[in-house]
């Protein structure tokens, strides 16, 4: 088989390109080779508008399963609105859309075994050749880089009653503080139908489901959310970089393929939200001329070394999140945080933050002790915390 773009891994990446490439260039070929069952896997995937380009905001908010203006936060000591609209994509939704709109672009249980910049080996031995190839088979912990998780188990619940949540609740932290930051994440799908997340940041990527259950059973209770059925459960632990040099990475890529998605590295370091990114990616393939490995991945390898380095205060904070305080007040560095300007909240999901909104996030009263907070300076794990 010979396409113009082969693109190997159908999860989020793969999936806003191929839409893109749909869009803006009819005439190219493409097919994804997506080695699960399932394209998109099992995700919801959340944005606030103001962290795309105001240029991909309508055809990426046209994907959305549901979309809210304004979104809260609660800590011990504060509660908050804040403004701007929130989206949340579903990864079934997405792969239905697709499914509907390229149905024969799209190969399922078809694991990629090699790839080059001109084509790959499938399991079954079949080749495929391709212009480009584009490597988007998700995150690999590469040598060098020292992560800590966000991890998190969903579940989508019906209730008995209308839940009365009229906008997504993105952070509880009124819950008790096990083993270091934790929140629920409440997002409002239907009148009595809710996604609950229990969330944590953890030095261990490990996920127990059955904790997390009984926690968000616990929570709903609490808040006299009657759970009359589990209709979905989505987990998963994202990579939260503390420590690690780029080359690292790049590293772990295959030579001369361009490369995608939360392998590239591509994601908020705080958040472990890759979507914002996965956008601006996928801009960068649907508009690329010419559209071939060899001049894509140079152009791909620059964005990341960008926002690697950009990201390198969300490290930063990273490490004061996971070693300047004991386990049960962390919480205070993102209450603090919630506290700032709107304009800079919104900046820091959106990765643009100006210099002065980094002096910002870390002058004033700190949330962590000050020794411990210092420690945490340069690139590098404090030694009291091995
Ligand atoms: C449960 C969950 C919820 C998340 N929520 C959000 C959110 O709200 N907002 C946000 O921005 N981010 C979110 N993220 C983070 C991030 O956006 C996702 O992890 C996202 O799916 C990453 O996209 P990706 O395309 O890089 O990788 P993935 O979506 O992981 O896709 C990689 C794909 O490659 C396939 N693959 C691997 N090896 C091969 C091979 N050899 N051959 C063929 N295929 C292969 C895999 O099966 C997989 O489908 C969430 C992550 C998880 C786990």
């Amino acid at each position: 088989m010979t396409v113009d773009v082969a693109l190997v891994g159908g999860g989020l990446a793969n999936l806003l390109i191929a839409w893109r490439l749909a869009d803006l260039r009819p005439a190219t070929s493409f097919r994804i080779f997506e080695a699960g069952p399932v394209l998109g896997g099992n995700h919801t995937w959340s944005f606030h508008g103001s962290d795309l380009d105001p240029a991909s905001l309508p055809w990426v908010a046209d994907l959305a399963r549901a979309t809210w203006e304004g979104y809260e936060v609660r800590f011990p000591t504060l509660s908050r609105t804040l403004s701007g609209r929130y989206h949340s994509i579903g990864s079934a939704e997405l792969a239905s859309r697709c499914r509907g709109r390229f149905p024969d672009r799209l190969e399922t249980n078809a694991r990629v075994t090699q790839l080059t910049p001109t084509g790959l080996v499938l399991a079954d031995g079949s080749r495929v050749e391709a212009r480009c190839v584009i490597d988007g088979r998700g995150w690999e912990s590469p040598p060098g880089i020292e992560v800590g998780y966000q991890r998190f188990v969903g579940l989508e619940v019906r209730l008995a009653r209308p839940h009365g949540l009229t906008r997504p609740l993105i952070m509880d932290a009124t819950v008790a503080q096990e083993g270091g930051y934790r929140f629920m994440y409440a997002v409002p799908l239907g009148p009595e139908l809710l996604l609950l997340e229990d969330t944590a940041y953890t030095d261990r990527p490990e996920i127990p489901i059955e904790d997390s259950r009984r926690a968000i059973e616990r929570y709903a209770t609490a808040r006299g959310w009657n759970i009359v059925e589990v209709v979905r459960t989505e987990s998963g632990a994202l990579p939260i970089p503390l420590t690690g040099a780029i080359d690292s990475l790049m590293r772990s890529w295959v030579p001369g393929v361009p490369t995608v998605g939360v392998r590239a590295g591509l994601f908020h370091a705080t958040t472990g939200y890759s979507l914002p990114h996965a956008v601006q990616a996928a801009e960068l393939v649907a508009t690329a001329d010419p559209l071939d490995s060899a001049s894509l991945a140079p152009v791909l390898a620059r964005l990341t070394t960008t926002v690697w380095r950009r990201q390198r205060f969300f490290r930063l904070l990273n490490r004061m999140l996971f070693f300047a305080a004991a386990p049960n007040e962390r919480y205070r560095v993102l209450e603090r945080f919630y506290r700032l300007g709107e304009g800079l909240i919104e900046r820091f999901y959106a990765d643009r933050l100006t210099p002065w909104d980094r002096l910002r996030l870390v002058t004033g009263r700190p949330p962590v002790p000050l020794l411990r907070g210092l420690a945490c300076l340069p690139e590098r794990i404090p030694s009291s915390s091995r």
